[in-house]
């Protein structure tokens, strides 16, 4: 897909959707029953999945951890060397998964496993050892579960990515962010490109199926050159997929990005023109853009998916795979079970506090009513597959009005069928489905997470 040049785009516009955040809230769930997500109504959830034991299963492990503190991070860690303290989080952890499968089935398969970050690979290898124990003693995986992890190159070893294919991952994701040597010392993450494709080969030659590069765009000091320098080394290493994020630049959640020199940073129209190259040159490469920001090749089943109109999303990611249950654990993890959608405690004191007093850590959450959950479907069907069809504007007509009338500036097609996303209208998607946000009433919840890719 050719991409618009960024003059297509008027600064009305861009101002209102151009800056699609790295964190945004998960799309788009309505006014709902504004009353607190407790861990007594967990555990109703929980036990109500119970007696759904044939449903597809995920789980998503969120380790807190990191080794130092990157400029531009907006994930929930903490950085620490003690390797007491990453014990003590592998206890809380045992305890939680201990408290959630007495609710809904020691034992229950699991099709999907992913580890997440902080940093993943920041555990050393007995720790990582225990993890997986502490997961097969609570769920069945198999040959069959597609376990992913998240890894940060500078802390990789050869023994490490063994260890990791040999517990049973299959998918690695290694965080890259960009390669220009300004770029990343600008974002406190100095990481050289013969290390990354270090790492990288020896990934490939342990044998991981899936080898996946992560990069960050509208970071200080980026500009269309040296970001089109970062995506031909990048194609040159081959990865299998791809994800492009967005910088959200937001020191009021995230002191430490004070740090960073907003007059450093890319503007609007800059950052747009940044993603633009990056669409171009997986394109030209032969991959394919898939859901908001990610690049996959041809071959990919989630290309196919999007192809047919069978792409979904949950909180861990895109996947091939319909109503499948998220249960998450450690600080921040978001789950979804039934028509409920929940969030850990972030704090990683704080959820320890809690688990380890017993309690069940989730911090927010929402109950959704039937309206909510078609609300929601409809947002994340149009972000996967990029259309919506007609018979949504039965139960949304608001939103499927308010989609309509971005057919005026190009960015949707609207025919009986439905409503179809534009190749303009594409670089616009993430803050076309926000925008659906201002019909929500969030009351007093501070329910806003990033979603994953
Ligand atoms: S490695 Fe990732 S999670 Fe850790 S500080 Fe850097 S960006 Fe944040």
């Amino acid at each position: 897909m050719a991409p618009p040049s960024s003059s297509v785009f008027p600064l009305e516009l861009l101002e209102r959707y151009g800056v699609p955040p790295h964190r945004c809230a998960m799309p788009n769930l309505g006014p709902v029953e504004n009353r607190p997500f407790t861990d007594a109504h967990y555990q109703e959830v929980l036990s109500s999945f119970r007696r759904r034991p044939d449903e597809r299963l995920a789980v998503y492990v969120h380790v807190p951890f990191c080794h130092v503190r990157c400029l531009y991070c907006a994930c929930d860690t903490t950085v620490t060397h003690s390797v007491e303290k990453v014990d003590q989080y592998l206890d809380a952890l045992e305890r939680e998964m201990d408290m959630v499968t007495r609710l809904v089935g020691r034992g229950r398969k699991l099709d999907q496993l992913h580890v997440g970050g902080g940093t993943p690979n920041h555990l050393n290898e007995p720790q990582l050892a225990r993890l997986m124990e502490i997961l097969e003693y609570h769920f069945e995986l198999s040959s069959n579960t597609c376990a992913s992890i998240e890894c940060n190159p500078r802390r990789a070893s050869v023994g490490q990515l063994e260890l990791l294919y040999g517990l049973g991952f299959r998918r690695i994701s290694l965080g890259v962010q960009d390669l220009n040597a300004d770029v990343q010392r600008a974002i406190g993450r100095v990481q050289s490109l013969n290390m990354v494709r270090d790492v990288y080969l020896t990934a490939r030659e342990v044998g991981f199926e899936n080898v996946n590069l992560d990069l960050v765009y509208g970071l200080p000091f980026q500009t269309q050159r040296s970001f089109l320098e970062t995506l031909e080394q990048i194609l040159e290493l081959a990865p299998d997929r791809a994800a492009c994020f967005s910088y959200a630049h937001d020191p009021s959640t995230r002191p430490h990005q004070h740090a960073i020199n907003v007059n450093q940073l890319p503007s609007a129209a800059e950052k747009l023109g940044l993603f633009q190259n990056a669409v171009e040159a997986f394109t030209k490469a032969g991959y394919r853009w898939v859901g908001l920001d990610l690049f996959v090749r041809e071959t990919d089943e989630l290309f196919d998916a999007q192809r047919e109109g069978r792409l979904y999303r949950n909180a861990i990611g895109y996947t091939t795979m319909p109503s499948t249950q998220v249960l998450a654990f450690g600080p921040s993890g978001i789950g979804e079970v039934g028509d409920a959608l929940m969030q850990n405690e972030p704090d990683l004191r704080v959820w320890q506090k809690r688990v380890n007093s017993g309690h069940l850590p989730v911090a927010w959450g929402r109950q959704l009513s039937e309206i909510d959950r078609r609300r929601r479907d409809a947002m994340l069907y149009l972000m996967c597959n990029l259309q919506l069809p007609a018979s949504s504007a039965t139960d949304l007509e608001q939103e499927y009005s308010r989609l309509c009338r971005n057919a005026e500036h190009g960015l949707v097609e609207v025919s009986d069928a439905g409503i179809r996303v534009t190749s303009k209208g594409r670089y616009l998607l993430r803050g076309l489905c926000a925008e659906q946000d201002e019909l929500v009433d969030w009351g007093s919840s501070q329910w806003r997470f990033r979603v994953p890719i």
